[in-house]
C-alpha cells in the first residue's frame, strides 16, 4: 500500500489522471515519485531523462536513479490470492477483500498470502477506464443478436476487473546478407522455360515489442483477439502503477512463444520484400525468403499489459458449469467475448425469418415437390457435416490444446502424448454421439421418394415436413455445440504460485 503523504490513506493509480491519486484528500502525485522500501513509502521528485527516437518522438527513458536501482531487484513481494476451486492465482494490490475468482467465476472469499513474483521490466498503464470498458462491451453485445440477455445485465458488467497480464516482449534483429530463391518463367517456340535464380540481398531489419501473453490462465484465443498492444507506450515498471489493481503472474517461459514470434516477423518481412520485388522480372519463392529472414533475438522483456477481465458462469444442458470470458484491451479498448447463442432466441428468430421467405418462394416460384424434398435433404446433409466438423475444435478447446502457454505448463513430453491420445478418444466419442441414427432419417426418406416416385404429392410434402423437423433438431444441436465451443470448461490450474524462479529464490 502506498501511503498518501497528506492524509495517510491509500494512494492509487488513477486511470483518467494517469497519476497517483488519493480519494480522500485529492492529492495527486507522479507514479515515479513514490518508492517503497521495507514497507515504508518514500517520496522522491522524479528527474526524467528523455531520448529522441529516430521518428523524432521523445520518449521517457528512465524516471530517476532511485527507480533504476529498484528495477535491478529481480523479485518483488506481492499479496497473492489462490482460488480454492480452480487454483487460479491473482495478485492484488488493493485493500478490498477479494470475493470472487476472475478465472472460474466462483464467489468465495479468497485468502491472501505473501509470495514472490518476478519483477516485470516494463508496463503499459491502463488508459481505458471502467466506463470506457463497459461502453466497448455493450457495443459489442449490440451486434450479438442471439446472445443471452443475462450477459447484458449491468451487474455482470460491473464484474469487470482491471488485471495486468504478464506478456513477453521480443525484440528481433537481422542484419547482413539473406539468400533466397527466385524464378522466371517464359515461353519460346514450343517450349516453356524456367530460369532459377539464387538472390542475395542485404537486409537491415528490426522489430521491437512483438508480444505474447505469459500467463497459462489467460487463453491465447482471447489475448490474440484483443492484440496488439502498442509497446511504444510501455514505460519502465514501478509497482505504483499496480496500486489499486490486480495482476496475473508469469508462468510461461519466454522460449514457449519465441519460435512463433520469429516466424511472424520473418513472414511479415518476406511480405514486404516480395511486394518490393513485384516490378522485377522474376518471382520469388515466399517460403525460402521467410526462412532466410529468420531474425536473432535481441531482447526478451517481461512486461505488464492492461486487460479488463470479466467471467460469467453458466451451465450446459446437463447442468455442468461452464465459464465465459469477456476481455477489453486496457490500452486500445479492443473487445472480445465468448458469446453463446440463446437457443430459444435463435429458433424464434429463424422462424420469424423463415415464414415470410417461405411465403415469397411459394408465391413466386412453383417448386416441384420432388425438388423440395431434395433441397430438404441437402440442408440436412450440410447440418450433419457441420455437426461432425465441430468435434475436433471442441476437443482442442476442452483439453486446452489451443493454448501453447497452457500446454507448456501442464505437460512434459510424455504427458503431452497422453493428452493427445485423450483428445483423439474424446473426438471419436463425440463424432459417434453426433451421428445419431435419427439424423439419417431425412436422407432415407429422400432416397425412398426418389426410388418409388409416388404419384401423390402429399407423400413428398410429408417427407419434406419430417426432414424439416429433423433439420430443426439438428440446428438446435449445432447451436448447443457451438455454445460448447465458445464457453469453456471450468479451469483447473496446477500452479505452484508465483513462478518457478520464485520457488528457487525461496530455497536459496
Ligand atoms: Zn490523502
Ligand atoms: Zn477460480
Amino acid at each position: 500500500m502506498y501511503v498518501c503523504p497528506n492524509c495517510g490513506q491509500n494512494l492509487k493509480f488513477d486511470i483518467a489522471r494517469q497519476m497517483m491519486h488519493c480519494d480522500y484528500c485529492d492529492t495527486v502525485m507522479d507514479p515515479y515519485a513514490i518508492t517503497e522500501k521495507r514497507g515504508v513509502t518514500e517520496y522522491v521528485e522524479p528527474t526524467y531523462t528523455e531520448e529522441t527516437g529516430p521518428d523524432g518522438e521523445t520518449k521517457v527513458v528512465s524516471p530517476n536513479a532511485e527507480f533504476t536501482e529498484a528495477a535491478n531487484v529481480e523479485m518483488m513481494e506481492v499479496t497473492s490470492y489462490i482460488c480454492p476451486q480452480c487454483g487460479g492465482e491473482i495478485v492484488g494490490d488493493t485493500n478490498e477483500a477479494m470475493v470472487f475468482c476472475s478465472y472460474c467465476g466462483a464467489s468465495t472469499p479468497l485468502n491472501p498470502r505473501m509470495t514472490n513474483m518476478r519483477r516485470p521490466e516494463m508496463i503499459i498503464p491502463f488508459s481505458k477506464t471502467k466506463q470506457d470498458c463497459a461502453t466497448s462491451y455493450v457495443s459489442l453485445l449490440k451486434k450479438a443478436l442471439f446472445a443471452p440477455k443475462e450477459l447484458k445485465d449491468p451487474k455482470q458488467i460491473s464484474g469487470f476487473r482491471a488485471i495486468y497480464m504478464p506478456y513477453w516482449l521480443y525484440d528481433f534483429k537481422k542484419q547482413g546478407p539473406a539468400t533466397y530463391k527466385g524464378e522466371h518463367c517464359y515461353h519460346r517456340g514450343n517450349y516453356d522455360y524456367t530460369d532459377h535464380y539464387s538472390i542475395t540481398t542485404s537486409v537491415d531489419m528490426e522489430y521491437d515489442g512483438v508480444n505474447y501473453d505469459a500467463s497459462s490462465s489467460f487463453s491465447d484465443t482471447l489475448s490474440q483477439a484483443i492484440s496488439p498492444y502498442d509497446t511504444k507506450y510501455a514505460r519502465p515498471f514501478t509497482t505504483a502503477f499496480m496500486s489499486g489493481f490486480y495482476a496475473d503472474t508469469m508462468d510461461v517461459s519466454a522460449e514457449v512463444y519465441e519460435k512463433q514470434a520469429k516466424k511472424l516477423v520473418s513472414d511479415h518481412a518476406a511480405d514486404i520484400l516480395a511486394a518490393n520485388q513485384k516490378s522485377s522480372a522474376y518471382t520469388i519463392k515466399k517460403d525460402t525468403v521467410s526462412n532466410s529472414l529468420t531474425p536473432i533475438t535481441k531482447n526478451k522483456t517481461l512486461a505488464m499489459m492492461p486487460v479488463w477481465f470479466m467471467s460469467y458462469q453458466t451451465r450446459d444442458k446437463k447442468g455442468n458449469p461452464r465459464v465465459l470470458y469477456a476481455v477489453v484491451n486496457g490500452q486500445t479498448g479492443k473487445t472480445a467475448a465468448d458469446l453463446p447463442v440463446d437457443v430459444k432466441k435463435f429458433l424464434i428468430g429463424s422462424l420469424i425469418l423463415a415464414l415470410p421467405l417461405f411465403l415469397i418462394f411459394n408465391l413466386i416460384l412453383n417448386i416441384p415437390p420432388l425438388y423440395l424434398a431434395i433441397t430438404g435433404t441437402v440442408i440436412s446433409l450440410i447440418c450433419l457435416v457441420s455437426l461432425t466438423s465441430q468435434a475436433g475444435k471442441i476437443a482442442e478447446r476442452e483439453m486446452g490444446a489451443d493454448d501453447a502457454g497452457q500446454e507448456s505448463v501442464a505437460t512434459n513430453k510424455k504427458q503431452r502424448k497422453e493428452a493427445l491420445k485423450r483428445r483423439k478418444a474424446w473426438e471419436v466419442k463425440d463424432v459417434k454421439r453426433v451421428n445419431r441414427p435419427f439424423y439419417i432419417i431425412p436422407i432415407v426418406i429422400c432416397a425412398f421418394l426418389l426410388l418409388l416416385k409416388p404419384d401423390y404429392d402429399y407423400w413428398y410434402y410429408a417427407g419434406v415436413i419430417i426432414s424439416g423437423i429433423c433439420d430443426c433438431f439438428m440446428m438446435t444441436d449445432i447451436m448447443r455445440r457451438y455454445n460448447k465451443l465458445v464457453t469453456r470448461p471450468l479451469p483447473q490450474f496446477n500452479r505452484k504460485g508465483g513462478d518457478d524462479s520464485a520457488e528457487e529464490l525461496k530455497h536459496s
